[in-house]
């Protein structure tokens, strides 16, 4: 794959990890913190650290919209935790002046796994990795304060679940065309393989 120019949105949360799992996989990752670095680029990682505060950040820096922009022109986006927030189509449990940008027909309840699993780890089976030539082991996924999907549009596919404090299996990795979503930190781990199947 020739190497593609990804921006990691810089605002707030783990986004160096994000870059790094970019430039360790041969691509170019940009820090976007400012409209102007939105230039160029084919695909945008929103990281996870706080949903709210990313949102405000948005647009103060004056981002929201050009990057609402690009993904009504079909940019891609891989979001992860407070970035899959940012991605669905509804928030659940958000502060009133919280925006997302609804490119993926989810609804998700901020912080809902529980208290007794504020922070957990689990080993997901994702088929599409191996569907996709990345090897069938279980992705191990590290939960911070995840956000809990609480329903998911015809058009988005359900490629991980994790057992909900209901004790039934609830999607936690989601898939709509271009766009991946997450309610773990894969940057956190050292496993490149959900990053490769977002970049395929
Ligand atoms: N709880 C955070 C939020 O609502 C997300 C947590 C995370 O990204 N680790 O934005």
């Amino acid at each position: 794959m020739p190497p593609r120019r990804i921006g990691v949105l810089g605002l707030q949360g783990a986004a160096v990890e994000h870059r790094d799992a970019v430039e360790r996989l041969g691509h170019v990752a940009v820090d976007v913190r400012r409209p102007a670095h939105l230039a160029g680029i084919e695909g945008l990682i929103i990281p996870g650290g706080e949903s709210t505060t990313i949102s405000m950040l948005l647009e103060s820096s004056g981002l929201f919209d050009p990057v609402a922009g690009l993904f009504a022109e079909g940019m891609a986006g891989f979001g992860t935790c407070a970035g899959m927030i940012l991605m669905s189509a509804r928030i659940l449990d958000g502060r009133d002046d919280q925006r997302c940008f609804g490119v993926i027909d989810l609804a998700v309840r901020r912080n809902a796994f529980g208290r007794q699993s504020e922070s957990f780890e689990a080993d997901l089976e994702i088929p599409a990795l191996a569907e996709s030539e990345l090897g069938s082991e279980p992705f191990r996924a590290v939960f911070i304060r995840a956000p809990y999907v609480e329903a998911v549009g015809d058009d988005v596919e359900v490629l991980a679940r994790v057992r909900g404090p209901g004790g039934d299996p609830h999607p936690v990795l989601c898939r709509s065309g271009d766009h991946l979503v997450a309610a773990f930190h894969p940057e956190l781990t050292p496993d490149l393989r959900l990053h490769r199947l977002w970049l395929g």
